[in-house]
């Protein structure tokens, strides 16, 4: 069977559905069977009614007296029913569902599964998920159920449902056998023979994934979970090292340390660098004198300071007689990085464009980039439009790399090929040194696989003088009580709020909170002072206005969308609010925080959440920690690795096994894959044989490499 064929080619998928599965990133009959459940229900464990204790459970039975009531300011709705078996009832209640009232048919049973507890004065169901119970199995014997008890529960694709998955995989059933091996060192005339650990031989990749859609018992999820962790992370650390292989074979231009320049930037700045900075910085100072392409990726800490890592950089390529570029996701950011760098390189000599959407006499500026009047150009998309050309451009800098795409990125740095300056590198295999930056934490194991390419630079300390940022959550009802007290008391004091809400406009659907509404209300609440709003739909110049009259300290209470997350840096901004706070992954919620407490005074963060609402494990978490690098490693147990890569990288990444907390299984994968990698670098015409693999592989590459 060949997995790389077209969707379609399974039993039960038509083009319309194949359609409709693209759209999701599901292209072919591979991308199908690795669409793994994402839980399992376990229908022999339900409960009787008499005999439920707190906590999660799953009972059958069926459901009546459905209604949904609106619950204080914002709309907020409450669905309840009332669930009951032979032996009793209990009352089920979802939160902000209300599409539950009328899902149900009262004859019918179902399995409800959700979190059994006491509150509001009574026992009841929280937001428990619902399966119908199949006729098939209404009317069998109890004892004739056992094949399917662990039944598979699959994240709805838009209109294709878990069922569908369900059934199209049932179809197939037959197929699973056919699916052949995968990883070097276990199929048939094999070129390589490769020690992988027990769990993976010949048959391992069918075995494993026919257990993980038709499980029996919960441990072949397990055991198959061990054979797919290990294939994905295998994948993965292959494509890394491939990938560090090509970065070797590219040439730029060799950008000696020049110690001299280098000691009187320093030495012209207004602080001390921290020992973090020095040792950042000193690691991509030897990097760019080196001819092989710089690929290091430099995390801090919002706050931490790498902009003048960047800029001691940046003088050294200066220096040698090259031009920098430095893309940042918006042009509040480039503006405030063009200012900051002005000020810092200017009376060092160097000169700096800043291009971006809303720059005047664009063709002009173009055509001295192209000159080579500029040293270093700052700008946003602007920069990496078909009609920018550099003049002689070796370094290139992206600030808060995530907020690119991998086309922007490439985009960028083959600018340097068609560079006006002719380059004395031989042959076309030129590349610019690359340093991205970010400020969202990345956790070791993400950083060994995922990232396993890119040489990395860590500022893992604040600059001193800085104070702690306090967390609080509170619900909507605190509001008048703390919240509006301590608004006033801090505008009193000078200082000026970051209020942030999720949507931009109330809307019939959303139960968040909108940026208009909410800045309409607290001007109502706070006639006294400046309330004003800044969304992203509002037009490039108008939000530079907003955000330009804020930092002038001509706004008190600044009310947004997430925009303000990026980069901004307001010192005297000492308190935020965030709305709706649970909606936000952690490492966004750890971005908005770091918008405050950039000053030398105290600030504070409140998480609001709804009256109804229990703290949730992410922020409580917020609450405990303001470590970037804590946080991550929460977001990930929490989360899982997934979606934190998403959050990191524009794209789909199908990483959805691993525990990338399982360092034995990555070390393991780690040798294999550098021995596979080897090999293929040494004999390239074996990677014939592994037509599947490199697929695989090369998605990841897209996925993964900055060059
Ligand atoms: P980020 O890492 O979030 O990009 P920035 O580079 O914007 O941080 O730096 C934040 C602020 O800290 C800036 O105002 C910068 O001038 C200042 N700063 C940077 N390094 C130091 C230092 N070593 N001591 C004091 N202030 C510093
Ligand atoms: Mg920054």
């Amino acid at each position: 069977m060949d997995l790389l064929a077209e969707v379609t080619e399974v039993d039960g998928i038509g083009k319309q559905i194949a359609d409709h599965l693209r759209k999701f990133g599901i292209y072919t009959v591979r991308d199908l069977f690795y669409f793994l459940p994402r839980d399992y229900e376990n229908f022999q464990s339900t409960i009787k009614i008499c005999d439920l204790q707190p906590g999660k459970v799953m009972v059958r039975g069926k459901i009546s007296n459905l209604s949904t009531k609106n619950t204080t300011r914002r709309g907020f709705k409450i669905t309840y029913g009332k669930i009951s078996d032979d032996t009793g009832a209990i009352r089920a209640i979802w939160f902000n569902q209300p599409y539950r009232e009328k899902q149900f048919d009262p004859d019918r049973e179902y399995y409800f599964t959700g979190n059994y507890d006491f509150k509001n004065g009574t026992y009841q169901l929280t937001s428990p998920s619902a399966v119908v119970v199949s006729d098939k199995r209404s009317k069998a014997e109890e004892s004739e159920i056992s094949e399917a008890d662990l039944q598979p529960i699959y994240k709805a694709r838009g209109t294709i449902k878990s069922v569908k998955f369900h059934q199209i995989f049932d179809k197939n059933r037959a197929k699973f056998a056919q699916i052949p091996d995968l990883l070097p060192g276990t199929f048939p005339d094999d070129p390589l023979q490769i020690d992988h650990p027990n769990y993976v031989h010949t048959g391992a990749r069918a075995e494993a994934l026919f257990k993980m859609h038709f499980p029996e018992t919960p441990n072949d999820v397990t055991e198959a979970k061990r054979y797919l962790s290990y294939e994905e992370v295998f994948e993965m650390l292959i494509a890394a090292n491939l990938s560090k292989q090509e970065n070797s074979k590219l040439h730029s231009e060799k950008l000696p340390f020049v110690e001299e320049k280098t000691k009187e930037l320093i030495s012209s700045l207004p602080f001390q660098l921290t020992d973090a900075q020095r040792k950042a910085t000193w690691e991509i100072l030897k990097d760019l004198d080196n001819d092989t392409p710089m690929n290091r990726l430099l995390q801090g800490d919002v706050g931490s300071g790498k902009t003048v890592v960047a800029a001691i950089a940046a003088y050294q390529a200066i220096c040698n007689g090259f031009q920098v570029a430095l893309l940042a996701p918006t042009a509040i950011l480039a503006t405030q990085h063009a200012e900051s760098l002005r000020e810092l390189l200017e009376p060092l000599g160097v000169r700096i464009a800043l291009l971006v959407s809303a720059t005047k006499r664009k063709d002009a500026l173009k055509k001295e980039i192209a000159q080579g009047k500029y040293n270093l150009i700052i700008g946003t998309h602007a920069i990496i439009t078909d009609d920018v050309f550099f003049h002689s451009l070796a370094f290139c800098i992206i600030d808060e790399q995530h907020r690119f795409g991998v086309n922007q990125r490439q985009k960028l740095l083959s600018k340097t090929a068609h560079n006006t300056r002719k380059s004395t590198i031989p042959g076309n295999n030129i590349a610019p040194h690359l340093l991205s930056m970010t400020a969202t934490p990345i956790p070791r194991s993400l950083q060994l696989t995922v990232f396993g390419d890119l040489d990395v630079s860590i500022i893992n300390q604040l600059p001193g003088g800085r104070q702690p940022i306090e967390t609080k959550i509170i619900t909507e009802l605190d509001q008048k009580e703390v919240l509006y007290p301590h608004v006033a008391s801090e505008i009193e004091n000078g200082h000026q709020i970051y209020w942030i809400c999720r949507n931009i406009e109330d809307s019939p659907s959303a139960e968040t909170a909108s940026v208009k509404k909410q800045c309409q209300k607290l001007q109502g609440i706070f006639p006294h002072y400046r309330v004003e709003f800044l969304h992203g739909r509002m037009k490039p110049p108008e939000k530079d206005e907003i955000m330009k009259r804020f930092a002038e300290g001509k706004i008190d209470i600044l009310v947004s969308t997430t925009v303000v997350e990026v980069g901004v840096n307001v010192p005297n901004a000492s308190l935020m609010v965030i709305m709706d706070a649970e909606g936000y992954g952690l490492a966004q919620l750890h971005q908005l925080r770091g918008r405050v407490g950039r000053g030398t005074v105290a600030s504070t963060c409140y998480l609001m959440i709804a009256a109804e609402m229990k703290p949730t494990k992410r922020l409580k978490a917020m609450e405990q920690s303001t470590d970037g690098f804590y946080l991550a490693e929460m977001d990930l147990k929490i989360r899982g690795p997934g979606e934190i890569y998403g959050s990191l990288q524009h794209g789909e990444l199908n990483l959805q096994i691993a525990n990338l907390a399982d360092t034995g299984l990555i070390s393991q994968a780690a040798r294999q894959a550098k021995v596979v990698a080897k090999e293929f670098n040494q004999n390239p015409e074996i990677m014939l044989k592994y037509k599947e693999l490199l697929a695989g592989i090369a998605q990841y590459q897209q996925l993964t490499t900055l060059n």
